[in-house]
This record gives C-alpha cells, sequence and structure tokens, in this order.
C-alpha cells in the first residue's frame, strides 16, 4: 500500500468516524430528551394519583371516621362542642357548635 492510498483510507475512515459522532450525539440528544420527559411525567403522574386519591376518599367518605364518632356522640344526645363538651342536649336542641364540628 503506498502513502497515497493510506492517506485515502484515513479520508474514508474520518468520514465514517464523522458521521458516527453525530449519530451518536443524536441518539445521546433523543435520550436525555426522554429521560426528562420521562421524570416531567413521574411528577405529573404522583400528582395525578394525588389528586384522584383525594377525590375518591371524599366521594367514599364525605366525614372523617373521627367526624362520624363525634355525630354518633351527638346522636346519642350529647355536646361535642367545646362549649358545651360532655353536656347533655335537649330532646329536640340542636347545636350549631357541635353541628359545625362534625360537617366542617
Ligand atoms: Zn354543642
Amino acid at each position: 500500500m503506498d502513502k497515497g492510498d493510506l492517506f485515502d483510507k484515513f479520508d474514508d475512515l474520518e468520514r465514517v468516524l464523522s458521521v458516527t459522532l453525530a449519530d451518536v450525539n443524536a441518539i445521546k440528544k433523543e435520550l436525555q430528551e426522554t429521560i426528562q420527559e420521562n421524570a416531567i411525567l413521574k411528577v405529573e403522574n404522583s400528582r395525578l394519583r394525588d389528586r384522584l386519591e383525594e377525590l375518591d376518599n371524599k366521594e367514599k367518605t364525605p366525614i372523617s371516621k373521627s367526624q362520624l364518632n363525634l355525630e354518633k356522640i351527638y346522636d346519642e344526645g350529647f355536646h361535642i362542642c367545646t362549649m358545651f363538651y360532655g353536656q347533655r342536649r335537649g330532646p329536640d336542641e340542636s347545636c350549631a357548635f357541635c353541628t359545625e364540628l362534625i360537617y366542617r
């Protein structure tokens, strides 16, 4: 192989390498974008799950367990409000402070 052939070979190799390098850069850029998009979707997904759970809980239990307990005690005829806490309610007496606590 003479020196001219050798230089031709190097030219060919250089061209192939620069095309390969461009491909590598393009793939790397695409991968970075995909990773970023994935991270954004993960955050978005987590937010939506939280929101969904929030809505789900609201529909299934309009009032919480502790509020249900308070309601039960109130229905049994006792005040659960801080104002008259533990005192008996009159037969037809309703208390705005108590209902505020139960249905807030
Ligand atoms: Zn009360």
